[in-house]
């Protein structure tokens, strides 16, 4: 076997730009996940009644047995923190004075990524209940930031 080795004299990088844009559909099982937060102040997920599997967020079809889905479950606004981290840098690098606080919340067999707000760091434990606290619905977008952030309960 030949491995091919680098070119000692070949440069180390190419520096460049390269402007991307890009747009990404939210799909139908988005659509409609989204639009729920926007205009319901809902959180969707669906359903495989063959897997007794509950997507959180929604989707289209079961990662499991590739069924079509069309069962549409309202899971509430309170989900379970499963894991979460502390950010202690802001997103310009500068340190934040106080962490910010990013966890998984739970919902069904899913769940999302999120803000954690109304506590202290050392407040937040595995497995607490925690529920969605919405934007004001002039102010929702249909996005995941329509939650502002979840608050424990
Ligand atoms: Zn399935």
């Amino acid at each position: 076997m030949t491995l091919l080795k680098r070119d000692p004299n070949a440069p180390v990088s190419w520096q460049g730009e390269l402007p991307v844009t890009n747009r990404y559909t939210y799909g139908l099982a988005g659509e409609k996940f989204f639009r729920a937060l926007k205009d319901e102040g809902r959180i969707y997920g669906s359903y495989c009644s063959d897997c007794d599997h509950t997507y959180v967020p929604a989707a289209v079809f079961c990662e499991r047995c590739l069924g079509k889905l069309d069962e549409w479950v309202d899971v509430g606004t309170i989900g379970e923190v499963f894991n979460f981290t502390f950010l202690h840098v802001n997103y310009d690098g500068s340190h934040r004075e106080k962490p910010e606080i990013i966890a998984f919340v739970r919902f069904g067999d899913g769940g999302l990524i999120h803000r954690l707000g109304e506590l202290e760091p050392d407040q937040v434990e595995i497995g607490m209940p925690v529920e969605a606290v919405f934007k004001p619905a002039s102010d929702r977008t249909g996005s995941i930031l329509d939650i502002d952030h979840f608050k424990p309960i």
